[in-house]
């Protein structure tokens, strides 16, 4: 490892903008390009330190249920709500339209080349924007938590619906789940994965009836049995969060 550089045996010393210090043994260096033309290099090393263990006492208030939804991306078991940012689908009209430009194009010709460069780059631009809205806010999960309590089989379960499948993808939910849990490991954070098939909207989590249908449009409902008022996510994110701690 130089410094500004990287080198790989074989190869001549590549100049490259490195992100983070590199501390300890490097174990592999493993190179991308992206269709854009980028060039990646992912570094992994090893240090001597291991993850730091997770803690066998947590402070109820540092536990949080998390509900994803499309409305909301992530309602959290305290109530607060992050809104879904939906950037494939703010961009489908910017893209359609690249896309219509790139079909036009003459097959092998210089300016199809061209084109299918700016549709990359926009795909590459919706990508990093997610991929940033979701490290920041896994990110701030772990931090103020011990434990977080995520469903995971939900997605499976939504995306049989045609109608939701651009939707759920273009949220990005695994993707999410995925930076949750290796930040969880490397904080010595809990990460509990709810993936049995669990009712938490159609719960009350606070007497534990149950309502035999909920269909997606309602948002609010009575609990006929202790006549609570519930928002729907926030008491599916509760029960998650009361499921999660059992
Ligand atoms: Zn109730």
């Amino acid at each position: 490892m130089l410094d500004g550089a990287v080198k790989i045996p074989k190869l001549s010393p590549m100049e490259a903008r490195i992100h983070r210090e590199i501390i300890g043994k490097v174990k592999s260096i493993t190179l991308s390009r992206t269709s854009t033309g980028k060039y990646f290099a992912s570094i992994l090393c090893e240090d001597a330190k291991g993850a730091p263990e997770k803690p066998d006492v947590i402070d109820a208030d540092k536990i949080t249920g998390c509900d994803l939804g499309l409305t909301h991306f992530l309602i959290r078991s305290d109530g607060r709500k992050q809104a879904n940012p939906r950037y494939l689908i703010r961009a489908s009209q910017n893209l359609r339209r690249k896309q219509k430009a790139l079909s036009r194009k003459v097959k092998s010709s210089k300016n199809r080349t061209k084109a299918r460069l700016i549709v990359a780059r926009c795909h590459e631009k919706v990508g990093n924007s997610r991929a940033d809205f979701q490290h920041k806010l896994s990110r701030a999960l772990i931090d103020e938590n011990q434990a977080v309590i995520v469903e995971t089989l939900k997605t499976s379960n939504m995306l049989k619906n045609q109608r939701l499948a651009r939707h759920i993808n273009d949220a990005g939910w695994q993707g999410f789940v995925t930076k949750l849990e290796y930040k969880a490991i490397d904080a010595g954070k809990h990460l509990v994965k709810l993936d049995q098939w669990y009712a938490s909207s159609k719960k009350c989590h606070r007497c534990g009836h149950k309502e035999i249908a909920m269909p997606l449009g309602k948002r609010f409902w009575q609990c006929p049995a202790c006549q609570m008022e519930h928002d729907r996510d926030i008491n599916a994110a509760l029960n998650i969060k009361q499921q999660g701690c059992i």
